[in-house]
């Protein structure tokens, strides 16, 4: 059975970027796009903050392009979804769609995804107005100068609140508990912003209007008092938390106790001959543009690994 030289194992900005710079270096990367080709990214509508788009790009289109630019040096793209990884040992020998796939080296890329609240209406009214993330959507037109709502009480909702009151009328930061989680500098900013203001103990128990295909505005709980509201904004901001889609290497490679994949030596993880690229390893900058940055650092790790080994 044919062994590939390297596998890819997600098609985000990691897993292209990770499949152009192997390709190039003739390594004919096979590219496993899984369940959501192109990843997160084609969730978002317009992606405005990657450079070389002065217009913008289309979250779809960018990582077509993308594909379309790995592919022109020799990549090979299956949309086979991988079922289980065998790393113990080599080549790496993975399952896929029922299909064995042997690897003597694996890139795994396989991104992160946003914790969901479960209320009712948002799954509905995802790209209607409700977003997991500001810095990809906050610009858009239909948040203008309109009240928003940040879900939240972490880092992440903390920065996002405050990269919207560029754009919204006020930005309400809707908590669970009384006080923020962020940490303290983040948290002080955060309370002090003038545009923000904080709706503590409350969490969202519907998301409307479904009937209206848009948002309208928020149901919420006191988990205190047990009152309920309606606060009218046309824009929710989801920020609590992501999962990174690494159950599949759960007991075969090291991982955090969030279960982001732990690299080491760059971006090999703890297996020689497994490497690591973008969100499913990164819980801080979490863009396109720096999973695209470590999808290069993760093609040319390998790329060097196995040139060392056919020395
Ligand atoms: P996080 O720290 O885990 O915070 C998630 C927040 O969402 C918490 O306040 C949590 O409430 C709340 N939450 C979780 N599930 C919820 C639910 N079902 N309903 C309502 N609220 C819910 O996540 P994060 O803010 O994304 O940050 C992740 C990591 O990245 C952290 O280590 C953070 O420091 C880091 N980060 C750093 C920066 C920065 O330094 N610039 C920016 C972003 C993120 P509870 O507080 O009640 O648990």
């Amino acid at each position: 059975m044919a062994i590939e030289k390297v596998v890819i194992i997600g098609s985000g900005p990691a897993g292209w970027t990770a499949a152009l710079y192997t390709a190039r270096a003739q390594l004919a990367p096979l590219v496993l796009t899984g369940k959501q080709p192109g990843g997160l990214l084609t969730t978002t509508s317009i992606v405005e903050n990657f450079p070389g788009f002065p217009e913008g790009v289309d979250g779809y289109e960018l990582m077509t392009r993308m594909q379309k630019q790995a592919e022109r040096f020799g990549a090979k793209t299956s949309f086979g979804v991988v079922e289980s990884v065998d790393f113990s040992q080599r080549p790496f020998n993975l399952i896929v769609d029922g299909e064995k796939v042997l690897a003597a080296a694996v890139i795994i890329a396989t991104g992160a995804g946003h914790k969901h609240l479960g209320a009712p209406g948002e799954h509905e009214l995802e790209t209607k107005g409700v977003t997991y993330c500001a810095t990809c959507d906050g610009a858009l037109p239909a948040f203008r100068n309109q009240p928003l709502v940040v879900i939240g009480g972490g880092d992440s909702a903390c920065e996002e609140a405050q990269y919207l009151t560029r754009f919204g009328s006020i930005v309400y930061l809707v908590h669970r508990r009384d006080s923020l989680r962020a940490s303290k500098i983040m948290a002080e900013r955060t309370l002090a912003n003038p545009k923000i203001k904080p709706i503590w103990d409350s969490t969202v128990t519907e998301v409307m209007d479904v009937q209206k295909d848009t948002v309208t505005g928020v149901k919420l709980k006191n988990l205190k008092t047990g009152a309920e509201s309606v606060l009218p904004v046309a824009g929710v901001f989801i920020a609590i938390g992501h999962v990174p889609n690494t159950d599949l290497f759960k007991g075969k490679i090291n991982l955090d106790e969030n279960g982001f994949v732990v690299p080491q030596q760059g971006a090999m993880t703890n297996v020689p001959g497994v490497f690591v690229a973008g969100d499913c390893a990164d819980h801080v900058y979490r863009q396109a543009i720096t999973a695209a940055g470590a999808g290069c650092s993760a093609a040319i790790d390998c790329e060097r690994f196995l040139a060392a080994e056919n020395c």
